[in-house]
């Protein structure tokens, strides 16, 4: 057994992405998911595909997990034929970068602990594209062992590693990250329309913006790249922006922290769901028109 043996579980916009990278980066890739079109989405990757999440963790020593949310993780670790199901199976070291709840994600960590295996918290910033390219930002959480095991097939995936805490506190990063971006769509585009009804293009005031102290994630990328241009294809969509959003209000709640302007902009996103469906594009909450 090699570490340079790696399973991704969860071969979605972002998994199937990853999965392909680290095909490209010499790993031995085996792929997990359930969905009908997997097989496709693992020809494209060039990776192997698993018939069980539990014969991924057989075929490899590391397993990163991509999936939609919590309780997916759950399912594939805890649940019926997951990891600690497999009483064969030790040493694995989970790397999870779904964007997840860092309860769940200490909790599991410590179930797995006690079964001899390891998890680390790397979620991620940088879409599919950065996926593809294998330069993700990555959140880190975790022992440092545990990270000094995994870095190999981090680097491979990032051009940043932020190391950030003990387990669950990548997690905690990226929840916080991603209210940000929420929010910020909010405010860029409603102050971008109050520019525009004042007479000034919208491709110029933007421009400028991002030369000024007003710009944003949001203003210097999203606007540019997917609302200007009306592409709107960003493979990240409404409904997995609501549930971040979900999640920090969750986890403001926790620590009793009052969030004025975020509670705001938390209530516009839940309320978003009677317009935007959620497949589209997160960027479309910005939209001009
Ligand atoms: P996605 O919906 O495209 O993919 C999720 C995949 O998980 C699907 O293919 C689904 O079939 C699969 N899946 C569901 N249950 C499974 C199980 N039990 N075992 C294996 N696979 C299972 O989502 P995505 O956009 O790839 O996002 C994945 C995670 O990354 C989410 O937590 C998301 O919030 C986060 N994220 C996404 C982006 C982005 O730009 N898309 C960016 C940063 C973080």
């Amino acid at each position: 057994m090699t570490d340079r043996r790696v399973a991704v579980i969860g071969l979605g916009n972002m998994g199937a992405a990853m999965a392909a990278t680290l095909a490209r980066a010499g790993f031995a890739v085996t792929g997990y998911d359930p969905a009908p079109d997997a097989g496709d989405r693992a020809r494209a990757a060039g990776i192997a595909l698993a018939a069980s999440p539990a014969a991924a963790f057989a075929a490899a020593d590391i397993a990163v997990l991509s999936l939609p949310m919590a309780a997916h993780v759950e399912a594939v670790l805890a649940g019926e034929g997951g990891l600690l199901a497999a009483a064969d199976l030790t040493g694995r070291l989970v790397i999870d970068t779904t964007t997840s709840e860092p309860a769940v994600t200490r909790r599991l960590a410590a179930a797995l602990a006690a079964a001899g295996h390891a998890l680390v918290d790397a979620p991620v910033s940088g879409g599919p594209a950065g996926a593809a390219a294998g330069t993700l930002t990555m959140m880190v959480g975790g022992a440092a062992a545990d990270i000094d095991r995994a870095r190999p097939v981090l680097e491979a995936l990032s051009a940043k590693i932020s190391l950030c805490g003990a387990v669950g506190a990548g997690h905690v990063v990226k929840l916080v990250n991603n209210l940000l971006c929420a929010a910020h769509l909010l405010t860029v585009s409603e102050a971008v329309r109050m520019g525009v009804a004042a007479g000034v293009d919208a491709e110029t005031l933007v421009g400028a913006l991002n030369a000024g102290s007003g710009r944003a994630g949001v203003s210097e990328v999203n606007f540019p790249r997917w609302i200007l241009s009306g592409s709107f294809d960003s493979g990240f969509t409404m409904g997995l922006m609501r549930k971040d959003v979900r999640l920090a209000e969750a986890l403001a709640a926790e620590t009793g922290q009052a969030m004025p302007l975020l509670e705001v902009a938390g209530r516009l996103w839940r309320e978003s769901a009677a317009d935007l469906a959620d497949g589209e594009d997160f960027n479309r909450i910005a939209a001009l028109d």
